[in-house]
């Protein structure tokens, strides 16, 4: 077979010996580079939730974003949308081996936990952030490649820790100064209640056989609960009229949901009851939450989570409850555009001036010593094809400059480096502003002036 096409390939008469102009490639649709200086936003935003997780004590995991199907087929549940449209699937070619890439990161969680039996000393707290994947239209607030920031806690059974997550959730939002989002709480109660409910709820709905839709009617036996989270209109009262799970509750169940809203009511965290918040996942029991604007058109549920006490046992691992949630990272960003409050990137401290190209050893000397301060420094370069070791023109090393918003350019020019000096030139406040200073007193000097210029802008501000 092989030599079969090598032959073939080789009668092939060759056209030209130039290499043909190679096509340009494009990303995959639906599937974003995040460049700078937008990247920036996200560092910013990724920043704030370490310190955050690290505050309340939950500790960064990280999981492959490749896991074999079984286990989300087995996780999420065959009849949700995520399984049954959703799932980047493939066979590795090289071994036959059925793998998915993470449409979440929950199953995977679970599975690292159980796998490495995390919780033989007790309950874990833990965290992620990164890619998931999931074939859906791309649109405003909704891609193929997008980002979940999580927090999930294992082997804690009690509300406290329902409320922990809503309210660490909660003071994220106040630190990353979001506005307009609501909470939305429900309770799905434990597995022989929604049993009850849905033999209540396929005969409600069995009674407007008419009003259901196509995909309605196909859920009615495999997933009604699905049902009430319906967008069509036509059988928003239907949906309404339904039998609500809040009512088949026994006592524990409400018990737990009352006890998750002492604590969010005592916090200051506002919420509304939602009979009919049910969440995508199979997984879910008792407590159930999102957090939900308006301001994003219908991509509108930023963060949600709930209880999944059976998750752990359905993936093969010894029975332990847990909770948890997850945010999508561009909607909380889009959210912080949309209200004009997303971060401007800031430039460098320092852009290093460099009129010729001898004077670099002590450049790198100089600001290696600065960044060993914790000062950020752009050092100029050669730019462009052809341009050899040129350094450019001044003027063009202070339109560089000046382009990397950095606060202070300093100029190591021949003369003054004869001398033992260089020159800070303010760039941004008082921009022009400009002294010798000896090249033994650099970052001492650049430090004071930069911290001027932070304290100016904090009376400013
Ligand atoms: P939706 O109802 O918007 O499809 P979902 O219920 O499928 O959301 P989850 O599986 O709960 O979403 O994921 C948690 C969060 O991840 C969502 O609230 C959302 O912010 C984000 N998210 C989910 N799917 C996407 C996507 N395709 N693109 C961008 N963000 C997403
Ligand atoms: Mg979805």
């Amino acid at each position: 077979m092989t030599s079969e096409l090598a032959q073939n390939d080789a009668a092939k008469p060759v056209k030209s010996n130039k290499p043909a102009k190679a096509q340009a490639l494009t990303g995959v649709k639906g599937m974003n580079d995040l460049l700078p200086p937008a990247s920036a936003q996200w560092e910013w935003l990724e920043d704030k939730v370490r310190g955050l997780m690290a505050r309340h004590a939950y500790r960064n995991l990280r999981t492959p974003i490749v896991e074999p199907t079984a286990l989300f087929v087995r996780g999420l549940g065959e009849v949700t949308d995520i399984v049954e449209k959703e799932m980047y699937s493939f066979e590795d070619r090289l071994n036959g081996e059925q793998l998915t890439l993470r449409p979440e990161a929950t199953a995977g969680v679970v599975r690292a936990v159980v796998e490495h039996n995390m919780l033989y000393d007790g309950g874990k707290r833990l965290y992620y952030m990164g890619p998931m994947f999931r074939h859906e239209r791309p649109q405003r607030g909704r891609y193929r490649q997008f980002h979940q920031i999580g927090a999930e806690a294992l082997g804690f059974p009690g509300a406290e820790v329902d409320a922990e997550l809503i309210v660490l959730a909660a003071t994220l939002w106040q630190e990353l100064g979001l506005q307009d989002v609501r909470l939305e709480l429900n309770s799905l109660g434990q597995p022989n209640e929604r049993a009850a409910h849905r033999v209540a709820l396929i005969a409600h709905l069995e009674q407007h056989l008419d009003v259901l839709d196509e995909e309605a009617k196909r859920r009615l036996h495999s997933n009604p609960l699905r049902i009430l989270d319906t967008k069509n209109p036509a059988m928003q009262a239907v949906v309404e009229a339904a039998p609500k799970l809040m009512d088949f509750l026994g006592e524990a169940s409400l018990a737990h949901f009352n006890a998750v809203r002492a604590i969010l009511d005592a916090s200051g965290v506002s919420y509304r009851l939602n009979p009919r918040l049910v969440r995508g996942m199979d997984y879910y029991n008792l407590t159930v939450f999102e957090f939900v604007t308006d301001r994003l058109g219908s991509q509108g549920t930023i963060c949600g989570g709930g209880r999944y006490d059976y998750l752990i046992e359905q993936v093969g691992g010894k029975p332990a409850p847990a909770v948890g949630w997850a945010l999508g990272m561009e909607r909380v960003l889009e959210l912080l555009k949309e209200q004009g409050t997303l971060p401007e990137a800031v430039g460098p401290d320092v852009y290093a001036i460099v009129p010729d190209a001898s004077a670099l050893p002590v450049v790198f000397k100089t600001i290696q010593t600065l960044r060993a301060q914790g000062m950020s420094v752009q050092m100029h370069a050669a730019h462009g094809a052809g341009a050899g070791e040129g350094m450019g023109s001044m003027k063009s090393q202070f339109k560089k400059a000046d382009g990397s918003g950095a606060q202070f350019a300093l100029i190591f020019g021949g003369d003054e480096l004869a001398r033992g000096e260089v020159t800070l030139k303010a760039l941004r406040d008082g921009a022009g502003a400009q002294e010798a200073v000896l090249l033994a007193d650099v970052t001492t000097r650049v430090a004071e002036k930069l911290a001027q210029n932070t304290a100016q802008s904090q009376t400013v501000a």
